[in-house]
This record gives C-alpha cells, sequence and structure tokens, in this order.
C-alpha cells in the first residue's frame, strides 16, 4: 500500500514525486511508456528558468528524477494496464503488478502525433520537432516545413516565421481544419508558402539531419524535393487517457479535466501536466501543475488518515 502512486514519469510526474518525496509521502511513480515524457524526446531547452546557457531536455528529466530519488521516490517501469478508482485504496494495475494507493497523481501527459514515417522518430533533435516554441529559435535564417492543416499549424507557422527564412506549410488536403482568422494570418505572411494538397513522404537526411523533404500531390501523384532544414510535425497530440475513460471527467478530445488546480470528481485522485492541458503544454508549466498535485494530495492524505 502506497500513500502516493504517480502515473507518468515526464516533467510533471517528476515534480509531484520531489514535491511528494519532500513531504516525506515515499511517492512510487510508474515510468509509463514513453519515460522520461516529452522533454527526453527534444534536444536543447532553453526556456526553462534556471538554466541562462540552456540545457538538453534528457539531462533535464535525469536531474528532475535524481532529485526525486534523493528525497524517497521510488521507479517502477511499465505502463498502467487498468485503474479502479471506484473505491479507496485505488487500484492500479500494470501488466501483471497490482498497486494500491490512498492517492493517486495522473500525470500521463500527451504524446504528440507523428507521420509515422522511417527514421522520423529517430530525427527528432536533429531537424524533426513537434514543438515550434522549444525548437524554433534553432532554425535562425534557415527554411523549414510545418506539417498540419489546423490552428496549431497556423499558429506555429506564424511564430516560427519570426526566425526561419521560409516556411512551408505542408497540408494533405486542400481545405484546412483551421479556423479562418488564423488562416488569414498565415496566407497574408510572407514568409510562408503554402503548399498544398500535399503528403510528405519521405524526410531526407542522408547524414543523419534533415535535408529536405520530398511531397507528393496526392490528386496527381508528383512528387517535388524541398531542400529545408527543419520539419515541424504539428498534426495534433493524444492524450494518454484511455485507461481513464468512463473513470474521470474528460473533454471531446480525451483531455483529464481538472477542477480548482488539480482536482478531480474523484477525492484522492489529482491530475497534472499535459494530460489535463492542450493549451500551454510547456516544461514549466506542466512542472508547475505537478507541484500543484503533490501539494493537494498531501493536504487529502492529513484530512484523510483513514
Ligand atoms: P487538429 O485541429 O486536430 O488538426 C490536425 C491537423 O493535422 C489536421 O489538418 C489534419 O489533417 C492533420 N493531420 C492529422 N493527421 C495527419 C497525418 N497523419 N498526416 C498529415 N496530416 C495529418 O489539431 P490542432 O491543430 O493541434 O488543434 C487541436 C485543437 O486545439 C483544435 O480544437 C484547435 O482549434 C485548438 N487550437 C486553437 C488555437 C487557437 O485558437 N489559437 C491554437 C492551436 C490549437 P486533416 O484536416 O486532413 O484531417
Amino acid at each position: 500500500m502506497h500513500d502516493v502512486i504517480i502515473i507518468g514519469s515526464g516533467c510533471a510526474g517528476l515534480t509531484a514525486a520531489i514535491y511528494a518525496g519532500r513531504a516525506n509521502l515515499k511517492p512510487l511513480v510508474l515510468d509509463g511508456h514513453e519515460p522520461g515524457g516529452q522533454l527526453s524526446l527534444t534536444t536543447h531547452v532553453e526556456n526553462y528558468p534556471g538554466f541562462p546557457d540552456g540545457i538538453m531536455g534528457p539531462e533535464l528529466i535525469e536531474n528532475m528524477r535524481k532529485q526525486a530519488q534523493k528525497f524517497g521516490a521510488e521507479f517502477r517501469a511499465g505502463a498502467v494496464t487498468e485503474v479502479d478508482l471506484s473505491r479507496r485504496p485505488f487500484k492500479i494495475i500494470a501488466g501483471k503488478e497490482t498497486y494500491e494507493a490512498k492517492a493517486l497523481i495522473v500525470a500521463a501527459g500527451a504524446s504528440a502525433r507523428l507521420l509515422g514515417l522511417p527514421g522520423e522518430r529517430e530525427l527528432i533533435g536533429h531537424g524533426v520537432s513537434t514543438c515550434a516554441t522549444c525548437d524554433g529559435y534553432f532554425f535562425r535564417g534557415k527554411p523549414i516545413a510545418v506539417v498540419g492543416g489546423g490552428d496549431s499549424a497556423m499558429e506555429e507557422a506564424n511564430f516560427l516565421s519570426r526566425y526561419a527564412s521560409r516556411v512551408y506549410l505542408i497540408h494533405r488536403r486542400p481545405e484546412f481544419r483551421a479556423s479562418k482568422i488564423m488562416i488569414d494570418r498565415a496566407k497574408a505572411n510572407p514568409k510562408i508558402e503554402f503548399v498544398i494538397p500535399a503528403v510528405v513522404d519521405q524526410i531526407l537526411a542522408p547524414k543523419g539531419h534533415v535535408e529536405g523533404v520530398r511531397v507528393r500531390n496526392p490528386g496527381t501523384n508528383e512528387t517535388l524535393n524541398i531542400p529545408l532544414d527543419g520539419v515541424f510535425v504539428t498534426i495534433g497530440h493524444d492524450p494518454n487517457t484511455t485507461t481513464f475513460k468512463g473513470k474521470l471527467e474528460m473533454d471531446s478530445n480525451g483531455y483529464l479535466i481538472a477542477k480548482h488546480g488539480s482536482l478531480t470528481s474523484i477525492p484522492g485522485v489529482f491530475i497534472a501536466g499535459d494530460v489535463q492541458d492542450h493549451r500551454y503544454r510547456q516544461a514549466v508549466t506542466a512542472a508547475a501543475s505537478g507541484c500543484m498535485a503533490a501539494m493537494d494530495a498531501e493536504k487529502f492524505l492529513e484530512e484523510h488518515t483513514q
């Protein structure tokens, strides 16, 4: 029986573990299917406060993990497959293991969708990115592509045009899912060139870093190679919440809904990080919400000693 179990070992989960550890709650952290979360998939992080020269994402997350361990957090590998939140203690099942907890913090994160092309995942940090705010700065004066046709793609294309010499907005259909105002803004931006309809067939990276993309017009099958240095894949995120369907309140996109900070409709279950945030999605905001969840869990345990 654990006082607190934390599902997820990204920025939110690890910050919750640091706070819960320092409150003497000996938290157990279940790593999940992407240990370290999205920070472990990025390279240089320049906007996390306290690191004037920046820090590598994996190093930042490893430091947080060590910091949590220092205060007594335990870690177990494995993704959660089932939860029983109908009574306390809560039951959390990860493969063959069943755990029990008086309080639960869900910090399972969200995963950026990828195109599913060969080598794409390996090129993250070498020209492929899923986060304009994180990586835009590295492409100063260079041509890049944004793939996607939703509001995020329009927003990121506009944002990236501050740095990049040219932004190719590549979308698979002639119509857009994005709102008109966002499309108009992108169309009015002289640095943004629309490449539509176009499917990215290949990311060209013969030397291990992005040098271009091969796109195909799905109507005519005509192909075109576009030389560029970066590909921002902006085709949406999926919150890791399937295990919680019907158990915790979520919006139509599957994001968990927080009440008053980190609280949920089930007393003793708290949520933090990208699993409940599709708006800010920053390491620092995830960390802050992890802190809130741990403080709320500590208060809950003080008030419910049975
Ligand atoms: P989204 O609206 O779901 O759009 C995803 C886009 O990616 C679509 O254009 C989709 O193409 C494309 N796509 C999906 N899978 C693909 C694949 N395998 N290959 C190529 N293209 C693919 O996602 P989002 O843009 O991240 O927005 C999510 C939510 O946040 C939306 O409700 C949005 O309005 C909101 N948001 C709002 C703002 C704002 O108001 N400032 C900013 C950002 C996001 P198809 O259209 O062909 O399916």
